[in-house]
């Protein structure tokens, strides 16, 4: 298949492409030139797309397992069919390289694929002679899905695998800085998915909170930044909707002495800066032990400077510019206040000319705690590395935070690491790693993180309700005498 960028992009509902009721312009950040126009979906086609979505659930919700086992391989199918134009078409909409691309649509497959071997399980909590007792999974409704810009398909099949598992319908909307590969999957599942399960709508800055205050959804999925996903919950509150919200995250990475610092600095570089940065799971602070600090920031510097900063369509390019000019003028702020702080970058710090949203790669030389851009989440290529002493008072800064998304620690000594990841308050820890997820394990947020957890089991439930059925055997009938 070839994709034409410029083609009609249309909406999908109920199994069949639809205009939008106005178009919106989508950039492609590296040129800050029009890729193509998205469609606008009115509060009139959201109706329409949530009464498909409720019109499909009876028969989706009846359907055997096996079969919604099924078509979450079909899904997988599709996009893994497809990946080398749909790759292409996330670069020009998104930024990130051609293999990042192809990473986030393969990974999308993936975790259809992945998540399809789920079982909803059924629990026997009562079994006598009186009653039979059973806790059962039941799927919900309708699930508004909605999605943030740095990942858009995985992120996205984050949710649509499991909530069609578990039986649900979906209305699925993409950031509106990203929307054309996710319309594009919408078109190519048309006739793959009963009409009315997965509809895809884009619009504006309504169409969101249209979503999440709609009478006619019944739980919203959503990931994006903390600050968003306060409104959701408020928003969602007034019909008391289920929620699971994946949210923004300030990941530290605690580096011991005892490292290989040559061997870690390639690993530790790319825990902060694969996707420009903009990962909820990057690295954004890294504390590192002093009697190793200064020959590890030689080895991070050394390491950048062999790395490509460009457009992610070009061949060669590792990291490519910020995704949209309101995260570009976040990140050049958060720039200019350490600079005018008086902070001391060893390598960036400086704008790339336009056009496009160019960041350079940034470290900074051990910025004071309490700096905006320790405390804050900088979604961008900007590193604060911190010189630390005690691993008491490492873990208590590391942990001194509303977030609580993701943290590593970084030993030769595997015991000490793992000892010392029960002390961080965070949903994920790695060791010796950062950003590894598998659709088998919980992924969620503590603290202002989030609510809820995606992947594995846990993640599959939060997408039913659960119900106990009792069930009073029959009085035994007496013996004839
Ligand atoms: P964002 O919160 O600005 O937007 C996310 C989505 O919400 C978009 O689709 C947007 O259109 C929509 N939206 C905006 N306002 C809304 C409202 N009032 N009601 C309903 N929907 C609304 O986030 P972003 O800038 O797209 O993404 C970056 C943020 O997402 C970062 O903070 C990052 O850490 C976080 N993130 C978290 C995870 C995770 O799994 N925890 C994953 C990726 C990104």
């Amino acid at each position: 298949m070839t994709i034409d960028f410029n083609a009609n992009y249309t909406l999908t509902i109920g199994g069949r492409g639809v205009a939008g009721a106005g178009a919106f312009p989508v950039l492609n950040p590296a040129n800050e030139q029009v890729v193509a126009h998205a469609p606008d979906c009115s509060r009139t086609q959201l109706d329409e797309a949530v009464a498909a979505a409720r019109a499909a659930f009876p028969a989706w919700s009846a359907t055997p397992i096996a079969k919604r086992r099924e078509a979450l391989l079909a899904i997988a199918g599709t996009l893994a069919a497809n990946v080398e134009p749909l790759k292409r078409l996330l670069t020009a909409e998104q930024g990130k390289p051609h293999a990042d691309a192809m990473g986030d649509v393969l990974g999308g497959a993936y975790w259809c694929q992945a998540m399809s071997g789920l079982d909803i399980p059924v629990t026997v909590v009562e079994d006598s002679a009186e009653r039979k007792g059973e806790t059962r999974h039941v799927p919900i409704g309708v699930v508004g899905a909605i999605a943030p810009w740095n990942f858009p398909i995985i992120l996205a099949m984050f949710k649509v695998a499991p909530a069609l598992l578990a039986g649900n319908t979906m209305v699925l909307k993409p950031s509106p800085f990203t929307p054309l590969t996710t319309l594009k999957i919408g078109e190519l599942l048309r006739g793959v998915l009963p009409d009315g399960v997965l509809n895809i709508v884009s619009g504006g800055d309504d169409l969101g909170p249209w979503m999440t205050s709609h009478p006619g959804i019944d739980k919203i999925s959503f990931t994006g930044s903390t600050a968003t996903g306060k409104k959701v919950m408020a928003s969602a509150s007034s019909s008391l909707k289920r929620v699971t919200l994946e949210l923004g995250g300030n990941d530290a990475a605690i580096v011991l002495p005892d490292v290989d610092v040559e061997q870690v600095a390639e690993q530790l570089f790319w825990a902060a800066f694969r996707n420009t940065g903009q990962i909820c799971i990057a690295t954004k602070r890294m504390y590192v032990h002093k009697d190793i600090y200064e020959p590890l920031k030689a080895a991070l510097v050394a390491y950048a400077k062999t790395v490509k900063v460009g457009d992610g369509a070009e061949q060669g390019s590792q990291i490519g510019p910020i995704n949209n000019k309101m995260q570009y003028q976040r990140v050049l702020e958060l720039i200019a206040d350490a600079k005018d702080k008086g902070y001391k970058f060893v390598l960036g710090g400086e704008a790339s000319p336009g056009p496009g949203y160019f960041v350079p790669i940034s470290i900074i030389d051990n910025p004071p705690e309490d700096s905006r851009i320790v405390q804050e989440e900088q979604f961008g290529p900007v590193l604060p590395l911190m010189k630390y002493d005690s691993i008491d008072e490492v873990i208590a800064k590391a942990n001194a935070t509303d977030y609580g998304l993701g943290a590593s620690i970084w030993s030769a000594d595997e015991d000490r690491a793992l000892e010392l990841s029960t002390r961080m308050a965070a949903g994920t820890v790695w060791i010796n790693e950062a950003g590894h997820l598998s659709p088998l394990g919980a992924f969620g947020g503590m603290k202002q993180s989030g609510l809820g957890v995606e992947g594995a089991l846990e993640g599959l439930l939060e997408y039913t309700n659960t119900q106990t059925v009792y069930l009073k055997r029959k009085a035994p009938v007496p013996a004839a005498e």
